[in-house]
This record gives C-alpha cells, sequence and structure tokens, in this order.
C-alpha cells in the first residue's frame, strides 16, 4: 500500500530501523537507509530492500550529529526518488553512567543523535510533505520518555525531549494530512542493549545474568524482550490511511513496563 512513497530512516543499518526499513519496503515504498556499520553489509542490506520494494533502496550516510548532512540526506531523498512522505526517526545511542561521571561528550552526543536529529529531519520534510498533502512522522522513543531509570540522565532526557517535539510539531501539522507520532518501546534485543550491559555492570557492581535478569528484563512483565518487527509492525501501521487520525501519540510497546 507504500507504492509511490518514500520513506527514510534514520539509523536503519541495525536493529529496530533495520526491521523498520523492511517492512516500509516490503508494503512498497522506496526506502533511504541510513546509518553506521560495514560498507559491504551495507550495500547487501540495501539490494535486498531495492528488491523487496517497489521503488528504489538508497543508502545515504548522513551522520545524525550534522544538521547540514541530515538536511542534504532529505534533499536527496526528494531529488532522486520524487518525494519525502515517510520519516521514521530512529537513531541513537546510549551511554550509561552516574550524572557525576557521565562524560560531558556523551551528553551532547546523545541530545544530538537522539533528539535534535529529529527535529533537523522534520524540519527539512514537513514542507514536502505539505507540498503532496500526505506524511507520516515516526519517532522511536522509548518506555524511557515516560519514566527514569539511573544512570541514564542524557538518554533519559532526550527521549523525554523527544517526547514533546512529537506532541508539538503532531499539533503543528494536524490539518496537512500529515501524522507525528512516537513508538516507545521497551527492552528490545539489539546491539545497543547488547553494547551496554558492560557498563551497567561496572556502574551497579553486578554480573551479567544480574543486569539481564534484575535490570533489564526486572521492568517488563512479560519478561522478555520486545522484538525490532514488533516495532516495526506499529510503524507499518502508522503509515496506512486507516491510521489518519493517530497523531500526538506516544505508543508503548514495552511488555507492560510502564503499566507497572
Ligand atoms: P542499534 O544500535 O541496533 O541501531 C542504532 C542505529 O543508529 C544504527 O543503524 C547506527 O548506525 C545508527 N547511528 C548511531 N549513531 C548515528 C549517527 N551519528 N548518525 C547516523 N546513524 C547513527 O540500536 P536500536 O536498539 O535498534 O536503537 C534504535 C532506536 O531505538 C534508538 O533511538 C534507541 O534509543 C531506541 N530504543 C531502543 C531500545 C532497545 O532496547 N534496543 C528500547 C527503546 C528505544
Amino acid at each position: 500500500h507504500l507504492n509511490g512513497r518514500t520513506a527514510i530512516v534514520t539509523g536503519s543499518t541495525s536493529g529496530i530501523g533495520l526491521a523498520c526499513a523492511r517492512v516500509l519496503a516490503g508494503a512498497g515504498a522506496s526506502v533511504v537507509l541510513n546509518g553506521f556499520g560495514d560498507a559491504d553489509a551495507i550495500e547487501t542490506i540495501r539490494v535486498e530492500l531495492a528488491a523487496a520494494s517497489g521503488g528504489v533502496a538508497l543508502y545515504d550516510p548522513a551522520d545524525m550529529t550534522d544538521p547540514d548532512q541530515i538536511a542534504a540526506m532529505v534533499e536527496r531523498a526528494v531529488a532522486e526518488t520524487g518525494s519525502c512522505d515517510i520519516v521514521v526517526n530512529n537513531a541513537g545511542i546510549q551511554h550509561v553512567a552516574p550524572v557525576d561521571r557521565f562524560p560531558t561528550d556523551r551528553w551532547d552526543a546523545i541530545l544530538a543523535i537522539n533528539l535534535s536529529s529529529a527535529f533537523h529531519v522534520m524540519r527539512a520534510a514537513v514542507p514536502h510533505m505539505r507540498g503532496t498533502g500526505w506524511g507520516r512522522i515516526i519517532s522511536t522513543g522509548s518506555a524511557h520518555s515516560l519514566v527514569a531509570s539511573p544512570n541514564k540522565s542524557a538518554y533519559v532526557a532526550a527521549k523525554h525531549g523527544l517526547a514533546g517535539l512529537t506532541k508539538t510539531v503532531a499539533l503543528e501539522v494536524a490539518r496537512d494530512g500529515i501524522t507525528v507520532n512516537m513508538i516507545s518501546p521497551g527492552y528490545v534485543w539489539t546491539p545497543l542493549v547488547e553494547a551496554q550491559i558492560p557498563d551497567t555492570m561496572a556502574a551497579r557492581g553486578m554480573t551479567r545474568d544480574q543486569v539481564m535478569d534484575d535490570v533489564l528484563l526486572a521492568a517488563q512483565p512479560t519478561k522478555r524482550f520486545v522484538t525490532p518487527e514488533e516495532v516495526a509492525a506499529l510503524a507499518l501501521f502508522l503509515c496506512q490511511d486507516e491510521a489518519g487520525s493517530i497523531t500526538g501519540a506516544n505508543l508503548s510497546v514495552d511488555g507492560g513496563w510502564t503499566a507497572a
């Protein structure tokens, strides 16, 4: 149902973003892949998505800390595919440390990638969506857009900020055929989660198993990790015309975490 549409998915070389790119391409959209990683692995993904899609698949290496590269990525998508109809603001990083030992460069990087990049993408994409009278803006939030955990000051601040940005832009474009929503997963088993286990072990003086059971899955009543595909399925639903009245929402996919 997305034939003729173009979707930009930031941070789509891995994890949740890759799952979103796959379902959007599978529904017929042209896709702009973005993110870091091994060049051959990215090209393999691009070819796979191009084959699945009714359109084309591009890779754009824009660094989500750089507003000029972000704007150029959006303009390139329009120039090479004809439009920019769907954006998934998904790129994100994590750093785990208590506030008094939180490296200031990690604070700046997390605010830039997890929050400001979504602003820069929206700023560039909204005029194109207004031009066609249809658009879908989806941001990957987190349970940490609603609740906090210790040792994640930058991440929790950025995700709470992204929640506010989502609501604000939703109001601004409400009459333009554009919806703006956030999907807030609980713990999803991806490289981002795997990478924070050693720092959480150090910060809390725990073993690996203790971090898995007492920190990660402790918060999630379902006692299992959310899958990237479960998040992507909701993103795809938000792109349907039937989802046109869902806007400004923060939709939890967190195994009951924020219900507790
Ligand atoms: P991941 O590490 O698998 O993927 C992150 C992606 O972002 C990669 O493609 C990476 O290359 C890209 N990226 C990182 N820095 C970038 C930069 N400067 N410019 C461009 N791309 C960059 O992680 P994931 O778990 O799939 O996370 C995706 C999103 O989901 C993030 O916003 C994260 O906060 C959010 N999230 C993850 C979980 C979880 O448990 N994994 C839970 C809630 C929310």
